[in-house]
């Protein structure tokens, strides 16, 4: 039992986070077996071999090897080629640990099980350790569709110009919806780039797309109301959620647990025409995931504070009287991912 209790400190001290919990450590029981635990608990975030990894847990490198082998394929660990030989490492909870092993697939009471293990641990713990970071991890991308054309547009505004940088891409089920199964929409939107593509595809939990193929998931994702999310840096996606206000984690910061700001919003913000209205009650039933509208007897009335910039509400308001426009005051991400991880470390750090 020390190596499940040993392995939840290691995880929890990844700038992620896992807060302590008696859900966390069954969570850990399911995804790593005995047998597999006590190597696990030798591990860290920095690659490393099996003979290394062996020898810190006191297993020979031939035996560790296959128990590495046998968890990466699960979406357990990390696994990468360094040099002639594979390397392995832990993985955080998100993007991890909460989403590979659903990605692969498990038995139907297995999955259950998570599902609700995994829900009870964010609503309990870590959704409050996600909305303790600062800057947020994510941030929202505006739908392309109602990009204004008469506004200078920044390229890490633009979802698809972001993901025409990253030389790999793949596409896997989502694991919130796969999970928490509140809602009917698409599953097969999730997207990972470079590493976590190779990873994910060599490992039969996605399959590396083109670049084309991805630009159609985006617009199925904007036609079906899913909002776009990823990674909050200026330089480069790790990967591209499409979520739903009633299944996604980092949604449901802001539409279940109340934190508004759990998520970065986008540069822009909805305007609203009353004017041009005709009350038809789309953005308020089918298309704003945080309740921004609301009813009135001529028009909808919008709060503009609740407004996370999805742009969502856009193309598909009959009278255009909805538009984006730029946020005032908006902070620009930080310039990469390592300006991210140093920003909340160090936030984290000074609370
Ligand atoms: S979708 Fe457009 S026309 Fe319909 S209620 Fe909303 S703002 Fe008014
Ligand atoms: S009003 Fe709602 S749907 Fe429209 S951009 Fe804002 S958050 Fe998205």
């Amino acid at each position: 039992m020390h190596h499940y209790h040993k392995l939840q400190g290691i995880i929890g001290a990844h700038p992620v986070g896992a807060p302590k919990s008696e859900e966390y450590l069954e969570i850990l029981k399911i995804l790593f077996r005995p047998g597999e635990v006590e190597l696990a608990a030798a591990m860290d975030f920095k690659l490393r071999k099996a003979g290394e990894i062996g020898d810190r847990a006191g297993i020979d490198a031939d035996h560790a090897r296959e128990h590495l082998e046998e968890m990466a394929d699960r979406g357990v660990l990390l696994a990468k080629r360094v040099g002639e030989e594979m390397a392995y490492a832990l993985l955080p909870n998100y993007p991890g640990l909460f989403e590979y092993p659903v990605m692969k697939g498990t038995d139907p009471a297995t999955e259950r099980r998570l599902a609700e293990l995994w829900h009870a641990y964010y609503m309990k713990d870590m959704a409050a350790e996600l909305a303790s970071a600062s800057p947020p991890w994510n941030r929202v991308f505006p739908a392309e569709e109602a990009l204004p054309e008469e506004i200078e547009i920044l390229p890490y505004e633009v979802v698809t110009r972001m993901m025409a940088k990253n030389e790999a891409i793949a596409l896997a089920n989502c694991p919130c919806r796969t999970l928490a199964k509140n809602c009917e929409k698409p599953l097969d939107v999730c997207l990972a780039f470079d590493g976590a593509a190779r990873f994910l595809a060599e490992r039969g939990m996605a399959r590396l797309i083109t670049l084309e193929e991805a630009r159609e998931v985006i617009a199925k994702a904007e036609t079906a109301g899913l909002v776009h999310t990823g990674s909050n840096n200026a330089e480069r996606l790790l990967f591209l959620c499409n979520c739903c206000p009633c299944c996604c984690h980092f949604l449901m910061l802001i539409t279940r647990k109340g934190y508004p700001d759990g998520l970065a919003k986008s540069s822009y913000r909805a305007r609203l025409d009353a004017e041009e209205c005709i009350n038809c009650g789309i953005c308020i039933e089918e298309r704003c995931p945080v309740g921004a509208f609301a009813e009135g007897d001529e028009a909808v009335s919008l709060d503009v504070s609740k407004c996370i910039g999805c742009g969502l509400c856009v193309s598909t308001c009959p009278t255009g009287a909805i538009t984006l426009e730029k946020r005032d005051g908006y902070q620009p991400p930080p310039a990469d991912i390592n300006a991210l991880v140093q920003q909340v470390v160090r936030n984290k750090a000074a609370k």
